[in-house]
């Protein structure tokens, strides 16, 4: 991995231009070995010298940030000033692990949070980047109202590295909610089903409305009234405000509303909150063989749930976005039903996305979108010379290895 100072990178990216040299873009370099892989012989340039602050303005709730800084650094720079990045931490990595701003923009993937505070996309305000034949390029501003350009920031957030080298990033952030709670619920999956509907179509919104089925072991939320507890799914919820009656008053109304549809509640201090988020997701995200990305219909997460291929598996599913993860071992999930289950996600309106898988099997990371010619057509005009991450475009299924 080259990981070039700030000074060298441009002329570093003109040069592998010069020679049509493939390559990738990397952040801290912890989750490179996911999805497709890119060509042998690739190189992979990392941008873990970018590092730090460009500039935090508080009072605008803006913060513009070297793509190389680690997410964990940007989050207690900014809890300092009573402010965060309204992200969850990627699954499984608690702090350290969490990779960088630019890794997690490239990804664009969210957890639960996104219930209350959209995706990362909806979070990114500027982007600057240096395209593949080395030209700098900026999109966006420092202020949230900015509009100017074309929205390169959406076009990026995903982009798994296919359209050139993010070097910053300006983001939106909001205070930290002084109060915040949770609550696990089980009970039967009809039941569930229905508080999640009326849920979401409540004044309350919650920070999260995951339905979750700890991995591990882990027993939940509690015995018998926690989320998915055992092979039983529950939901998880989150609340915040500024306010710890107006907390209190939601707990007491979801709990009733529960109650009648014969599910136990248990409210959950902000520190148990954490400790089920972490001892549900455990290490398996990062450690299992299987890691998959699931997205259906938020209609159809009920079904999803229900799937019979994901039965007594891990599952972090968010009710209001359909967007989830699932994870397991070699023995527990064959390729099969794998393949069955991305057939279910497909008939629900969304997709599966092998993230890791066993050395014994092949599936395919994700199968040819709809858009292909769309993304094959911002690709050429991108990186005509088809040297980023070359084989790992998202949406578009590589060529059968030879
Ligand atoms: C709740 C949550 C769950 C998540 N779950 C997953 C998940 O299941 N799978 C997953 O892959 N990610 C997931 N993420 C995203 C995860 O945060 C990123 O994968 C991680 O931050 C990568 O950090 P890294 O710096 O180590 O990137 P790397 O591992 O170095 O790179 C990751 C990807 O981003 C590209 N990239 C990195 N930096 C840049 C850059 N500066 N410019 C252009 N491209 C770049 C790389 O080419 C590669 O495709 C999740 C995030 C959240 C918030």
């Amino acid at each position: 991995m080259i990981s070039p100072e700030p000074g060298e990178l441009q002329e570093l990216v003109r040069e592998l231009h010069r020679q049509a040299a493939p390559w990738q873009p990397a952040g801290l370099g912890s989750r490179l070995s996911w999805g497709p892989q890119p060509e042998p012989g690739s190189a992979t340039v990392s941008c873990r010298a970018l590092r730090g602050i460009v500039e935090h303005s508080p009072g605008d709730f803006t913060v513009t940030v070297w793509a190389g800084t680690p997410l964990v650094e940007l989050q207690a720079e900014l809890a300092h000033h009573g402010q965060w990045l309204t992200l969850d931490w990627p699954w499984g990595s608690g702090g350290a692990g969490s990779g960088s701003v630019g890794g997690l923009v490239a990804r664009g993937l969210a957890g639960g949070l996104r219930q209350r505070y959209l995706g990362v996309r909806d979070q990114l305000i500027g982007i600057e980047l240096v395209r593949a034949d080395g030209v700098r390029a900026r999109a966006g501003g420092k202020v949230v109202k900015n509009v100017a350009g074309y929205d390169l920031m959406r076009l990026f957030t995903g982009s798994w590295g296919a359209l050139g080298l993010i070097t910053s990033v300006t983001l939106r952030t909001l205070p930290l909610p002084p109060q915040r709670r949770g609550l696990g619920l089980s009970g039967p999956l009809e039941a569930l089903s229905q508080l999640a509907s009326w849920l979401l179509g409540s004044s309350l919104s919650p920070e999260r409305i995951d339905w979750w089925r700890p991995g591990g072991g882990g027993s939940g939320a509690g015995a018998g009234a926690g989320a998915g507890t055992g092979g039983d799914a529950g939901l998880l919820i989150s609340l915040a405000s500024i306010n710890a009656a107006t907390l209190e008053e939601q707990i007491a109304c979801i709990s009733a509303r529960g109650a009648a549809l014969g599910i136990g509640a248990l409210p959950l201090e902000p520190a148990e909150l954490e400790a089920q988020v972490a001892q549900g997701l455990g290490p398996g995200p990062e450690a299992s063989d299987w890691l998959l990305r699931l997205a259906v219909r938020p209609s159809q997460a009920p079904a999803l749930v229900a799937e019979p291929a994901l039965a007594q598996l891990p599952l972090c599913l968010g009710a209001g976005s359909g967007l989830g993860v699932s994870w397991a071992s070699a023995a527990e999930l064959p390729a099969y039903r794998v393949e069955a289950l991305r057939r279910s996600c497909q008939q629900w309106g969304g997709y599966l996305t092998v993230l890791r898988q066993p050395s014994s099997s092949q599936l395919p990371a994700w199968l040819d979108a709809p858009a292909r010619p769309m993304i094959e057509a911002i690709k050429r005009q991108f990186d005509p010379l088809q040297q980023l991450a070359r084989g790992r475009l998202p949406g578009v299924q590589p060529p059968p290895l030879s």
